[in-house]
């Protein structure tokens, strides 16, 4: 098999499977397979798999055509420009989510003590870490696969971070300038409708914000209270849906100038507010 028919009968097979983008899929595959490059496929087209890189082709093939995702097959998903290791322990890392990495990193300051809950992969608090060197930052997850992964991207990327087993703020001690989290945000009975990669595969814990999608919300809400320093900041991710509701709930709890940020495509995305007492 040489690397235009392995790249073609990749596409053939995903696109039989209904996976989106079969083309990329395949390719992305057979690059990780073979670790060829694009410029070294488009000028040697007609090069020979290896038996073991064939495959093992056919075998990734395989499970993404049963809708593995893609990063669960590599290992591996970029955010923010830094390569973190996922398992289907963790959520993969979303490019909405670096909209939230943004915004905290305009207020982020070295010396300052921020707390990332549902850290899952620990995209979040290491990229803050690295775009921000000289913060302090402490991850919770409820999960403690997810932190062994969390654990591993921090070594990986060369970060010290206290990693926490905890749910939301159960084991966390002391006051926190910034708290920043993308909790499980979707409502029950639509995980059903989300793609098949998504609903098989990503763990649910990380996706099911409870019947009306808010329950993690209201807490972080309440509790972080007890946690932000005088004058901290509460940064969550939320739903394009829920760019009503989470504000409310911040407000409730006392928290000031609530602001909603948009993401990329022009959706509700980030709600950020400031605890003054
Ligand atoms: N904080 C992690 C992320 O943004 C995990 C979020 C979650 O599990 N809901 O990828």
């Amino acid at each position: 098999m040489t690397l235009l028919e392995a790249c073609r009968y990749g596409e053939r097979e995903l696109k039989r499977a209904g996976v989106p983008e079969a083309g990329l899929n395949a390719w992305l595959l057979l690059e990780y397979v073979s670790g060829c490059s694009r410029s070294h496929y488009l000028a040697y087209q007609e090069e020979e798999l290896s038996e073991e890189a064939k495959r093992r082709f056919l075998e990734v093939i395989e499970r993404r055509s049963k809708r593995v995702p893609l990063q669960y097959i590599t290992g591996t998903q970029e955010f923010m420009g830094h390569s973190f290791l996922v398992s289907d322990q963790v959520l993969i890392p979303r490019q909405d989510t670096e909209v939230l990495v943004e915004e905290v990193l305009k207020v982020l300051k070295p010396g300052m003590r921020f707390l990332d809950l549902c850290t899952g992969s620990g995209c979040i608090l290491l990229s803050l870490l690295l775009g921000c060197p000289g913060a302090v930052g402490v991850g919770s997850d409820i999960s403690l696969p997810a932190l062994k992964i969390a654990e591993k991207n921090r070594a990986l990327l060369g970060q010290e971070a206290l990693l926490l087993e905890s749910d939301l703020f159960e084991h966390v001690e002391g006051a926190f300038d910034l708290i920043v989290s993308n909790p499980p945000y979707i409502k029950s009975q639509e995980i059903l409708g989300l793609m098949e990669e998504v609903r098989m595969f990503e763990p649910v814990s990380a996706l099911d914000g409870h019947e009306d999608g808010l329950y993690f919300y209201g807490r972080i809400a309440r509790e972080s209270c007890s946690y932000l320093k005088a004058g901290g900041r509460l940064y969550l991710e939320i739903g394009w849906d829920q760019g009503q509701a989470v504000p409310e709930l911040l407000r409730e709890q006392g928290f000031q100038e609530i602001e909603v940020k948009k993401d990329l495509a022009g959706l509700d995305r980030v709600v950020t507010g400031v605890l003054r007492n």
